[in-house]
């Protein structure tokens, strides 16, 4: 018998090895089954066994394997990988009732991969659904990412209404980082608030502390040199669910834009007239802690605000989360020394359908008598802005949708933006805005991440549209405002409000 064929047969059963150990904090690999710790030992005494016998037995002599075969060949070489691994995405908190659809983050390290032969990674207990939905992506330094090909994500098998699917490709280094989308974790905002901390219009406070105790910080962007009672603010907070880290790339598009394009060159956007106060990461704890939409206490920040019934209705109850507690008091200070809140954007990412373009979310819709006259005027505002980040993002890219339901009032929700509207009414817009993650992107087919990036330029730049429209009423007459419903509505994705 062919000796190198048998041995190479023989070694190829000792690289099926699955890893049960969590390497991160977000990610839990798959228990190793008993059964499969069993086939990895047996496949090591099958080499023991087999190999030196049949080789004494063919050659009729003793045989130095090593001479036969140098460790340093490249048939051995080949051989060396890990094969095939087993990734169980884990629910927040370990909560196992959970929504299935809320247990869609992982991020993961391979080490000892093979670059000689096709790897399988099977993501085992996705909440989404696979192949269509899921494009995940790799690195083999955390500094380059990309996104792998379709042909690379095969659907397999799934269970007890989860998603599995594997990754099937040869990488190129032994060691590769992948993760379900770009990553953008409490170190990569970190090194982004050193690059601006020296620029003067750029400035971090820390306003509290998380559950967990860690620091709660604001970043405010304006010019120092004009008093901030003479401007208007803009409110942005990103990132209260933790695996939507396309909202994080939006801000840093939009927070770049602000201190680099603009203030150097361009001027759109003029920072002695706005004020930029912004919550990079509302969640810090769930960031950290690997979950994909809930703190580590267990709540969904997005749904604890809270407010108190009757005439004291615009306060939330005591005992909300401290973080939503720190950010509500936070905006009612700085909107009492001098300088309004003209917006107030919630920056979020959704696992949408392929097709689907980003999009901000409404609660409104025209001429609901619950919400009156301010209610159209809201829509009016909003659609303006949508559309003017739509004539700055890779075209007619970002649209309208409304969550309105008949009957749920503004003042009976739990949302940030509830709250907004119920202390504020139309003088603040507001609005959820969503990046997706499907084969829609500006660069490439499939959003990648400078594509966040140039939607959050989008944005600072129709903050200051918005400025002019609805602050200083100037424009240039090619450039309006709309009053037009039936032409804003161009840039909603729901029917006719007629309906
Ligand atoms: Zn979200």
């Amino acid at each position: 018998m062919d000796m190198i064929k048998l041995i190479r047969r023989i070694l190829s059963l000792t690289v099926l090895i699955f890893i049960s150990m969590s390497l991160l904090t977000n990610i839990g690999f798959a228990e190793k089954e008993k059964k499969e710790k069993d086939k990895k030992k047996k496949s090591k005494k099958e080499v023991v066994e087999e190999v030196e016998p049949s080789n004494n037995a063919e050659a009729g002599l003793p045989v130095d394997l090593n001479s036969l075969f140098p460790s340093d060949s490249t048939e051995d070489s080949s051989m060396s990988g890990i094969l095939e691994w087993h990734v169980q995405v884990k629910d927040d908190n370990n909560n196992h009732n959970l929504n299935p659809k809320f247990r869609n983050w992982w991020y993961t390290k391979l080490e000892g991969v093979s670059t000689k032969a096709v790897s399988r990674v099977i993501i085992v207990g996705d909440g989404w659904k696979g192949r269509d939905y899921v494009l995940p992506v790799y690195s083999y330094d955390r500094k380059t990412w990309q996104r792998l090909r379709p042909e690379e994500v095969i659907p397999e098998k799934g269970s007890e209404g989860y998603f599995n699917y594997s990754i099937q490709k040869r990488f190129d280094s032994s060691v590769v980082w992948l993760a379900r989308y770009y990553p953008y974790s409490l170190g990569r905002l970190n090194n982004f608030i050193k690059k601006h901390i020296k620029n003067p219009f750029f400035k971090v406070d820390l306003i509290g502390k998380t559950s967990h105790n860690r620091p709660l910080n604001l970043i405010t962007i304006t010019d120092p040199k004009v008093d901030d009672k003479n401007k208007k603010r803009i409110w942005i907070q990103s990132r209260t669910h933790p695996s939507e880290t396309g909202s994080s790339f939006v801000l840093e598009g939009l927070i770049d834009y602000l201190l680099t394009d603009c203030n150097s060159c361009c001027k759109k956007v003029d920072l002695g007239k706005l004020i930029f106060n912004i919550i990079p990461i509302v969640n810090v704890d769930g960031v950290v802690e690997g979950n994909a939409r809930l703190a580590p206490t267990g709540v969904d920040l997005e749904r604890q605000w809270l407010r108190k019934s009757g005439s004291d209705n615009k306060s939330l109850i005591d005992t909300v989360a401290p973080e939503v507690k720190l950010i509500s008091s936070k905006i009612l200070e700085l909107a009492s020394v001098g300088s309004d809140f003209i917006a107030a954007f919630n920056f979020h990412s959704t696992n949408a359908l392929p097709n689907e373009r980003p999009f901000l979310f409404s609660n409104f819709r025209r001429s609901l008598p619950e919400h009156g006259a301010e209610g159209d005027t809201m829509l009016i505002r909003q659609l303006n802005f949508v559309r003017e980040v739509s004539k700055e993002y890779c075209g007619d890219t970002l649209y309208l949708k409304t969550s309105y339901e008949p009957g749920v009032t503004m003042d009976k929700k739990i949302f940030p933006e509830s709250w907004w509207w119920v202390n504020f009414k139309d003088k603040v817009v507001h609005g959820t805005i969503e990046t997706t993650s499907g084969i829609n992107g500006c660069f490439e087919e499939w959003v990648n991440w400078r594509d966040h990036l140039n939607l959050g330029s989008a944005i600072a730049m129709a903050c200051q549209k918005y400025y002019n429209f609805f602050v200083e009423k100037k424009w240039f007459r090619y450039d309006a405002p709309s009053w037009d419903m039936k032409e804003l509505l161009r840039y909603a994705s729901e029917a006719s409000p007629e309906k």
